[in-house]
């Protein structure tokens, strides 16, 4: 059994959908995660927060703009009379859903069960269209397997037994369908596995029912060597391991979520990242396999804040650390990065939240300074085996760029370095020109 997931533009059109009926019709067991149309979770988002601010006027506007959109779809999708019916039918239901939020009080267990709408939808569309084409399939039902408990974590217990009882319901079906990204948490609610989550449930899925093979399918032929929104030249890279994709997924290449790797790696489930637009291109194919010697590619991250705490008790002192880091521990604040000299350390975090707090809280014993707007740029590969001379490479690529920090040897994948956010597009240029080789 293979699980595939098709990301929102893989189904943002009627005839996306149908283009991808076709990629699935081929006899093979598998289930198929998708996610919502493209822009329908931003959209809902909007809704949601339109209602949770008491605007529901506005609120209904934005409703009755996606419905129409809905419509056009099934306008396109069906040709048969019957099937026209049915998508009105289940499109009306929805949007009435929504539009009874009007009448009650919204709170964000609503928000939830608003955001779960698009999967919802996306996943009926396309079981009856595939009714329609006489192929024959059955939706199993996330909110029936997919689960998270108290600390957020899923219960992997809980998803293994009940997508287990749910496919046995079906003994001769090939072809399954099931919503990514939503779950109910540990009280049983409608929740969700956070924005650009279907990834991670189709890799927790694959991972408990022991799949032959994740894919991801996205409208990018697999990860990239850099990022093509910045550089010109850019080629897809055909063979990654879990740690490095890892790296890349966290730092900055949008086409995979960090924490799907994970689930996939600690079973040892290949991982292969699909281009819908393109079903024949080999993609990324992502396993346990290191090759190597080779720098693989370049991503960025943005909005990063570089954190430096200063602290003249640092010299010879043992357990200063320990009591930096419980700061942000205390605060939920993920570190990134981080360099060290004697007398000060320096930290990156993504989520500046609490900083506030996190600051006043390390100036009871030391200074620190605040730079946001970084950049982290981060070199994947499996560079110590590469050896001598590849961490000389990266800094005399970026020898014009300031650099505030540099973190080499955490680990054999990974040299990074971070950089203001107004120099990313060159720093990303100048690594292509000078880590990479292309053929002319
Ligand atoms: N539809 C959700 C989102 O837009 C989940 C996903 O696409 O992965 O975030
Ligand atoms: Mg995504």
């Amino acid at each position: 059994m293979k699980v595939l997931k098709f990301g929102g533009t893989s189904i943002g059109s009627a005839a996306k959908i149908k283009n991808l009926a076709k990629i699935i019709d081929n006899g093979e067991e598998k289930i198929v995660v998708l996610s919502a149309m493209s822009g329908t979770t931003d959209k809902l988002e909007e809704i949601a927060s339109l209602f949770l601010n008491g605007k529901k006027e506005e609120a209904v506007v934005q409703i009755e703009l996606l419905k129409k959109k809905y419509f056009q779809v099934v306008e396109e999708l069906f040709s048969e009379n019957e099937y026209l019916i049915k998508g009105k039918e289940l499109i009306k239901q929805h949007f009435d859903y929504l539009l009874s939020f009007t009448k009650d009080v919204f709170t964000r267990y609503e928000e939830s069960a608003v955001l779960a709408q698009g999967e919802l939808l996306s996943t009926i569309l396309l079981q009856f269209y595939l009714e329609e084409q006489k192929i024959s399939s059955v939706i199993i039902p996330a909110l029936n397997f997919m689960r998270i408990d108290k600390s957020l974590e899923p219960d992997e217990y809980y998803i293994r037994e009940n997508i287990k009882r749910e496919l046995a319901q079906y003994p001769d079906i090939k072809l399954f369908i099931t919503q990514g990204y939503i779950c109910r948490n540990a009280f049983g609610e409608i929740d969700n596995l956070k924005r650009g989550g279907s990834d991670y449930s189709a890799s927790l899925i694959g991972a408990e029912i022991g799949a032959d093979e994740i894919q991801i399918w996205t409208d990018i032929d697999g990860f990239h060597n850099n990022d093509p929104r910045y550089v010109e030249k850019t080629f897809p890279i055909h063979e990654l391991s879990f740690d490095e994709a890892a790296e890349l997924a966290y730092f900055g290449a949008k086409i995979l979520h960090p924490s799907s790797v994970l689930p996939a790696k600690v079973k040892n489930i290949p991982v292969r990242l699909k281009n819908t637009m393109q079903p024949d291109a080999p993609g990324t194919l992502i396993t346990e396999n290191e090759i190597e010697g080779e720098i693989k590619a370049v991503a960025a991250k943005d909005g990063i804040t570089a954190v430096k705490i200063k602290s003249g008790r640092m010299l010879l002192a043992y357990g200063f650390l320990r009591k930096v880091f419980e700061v942000f521990e205390r605060y939920k604040t993920p570190i990134d990065m981080i360099t060290t000299s004697e007398i000060a350390v320096s930290v990156t975090i993504d989520n500046p939240k609490y900083l506030p707090e996190i600051k006043k809280e390390l100036e009871s014993y030391a200074s620190v300074e605040i730079d946001d707007n970084q950049t982290i740029i981060c070199v994947v590969g499996n560079l110590i085996a590469e050896g001598k001379g590849i961490a000389l490479k990266v800094i005399q690529a970026l020898e014009d760029i300031p650099l505030r920090m540099i973190s080499y040897g955490g680990s054999k994948h990974n040299i990074s370095v971070l950089i203001n956010a107004e120099d990313k597009v060159r720093a990303l240029n100048e690594l292509n020109n000078k880590l990479f080789k292309f053929d002319e």
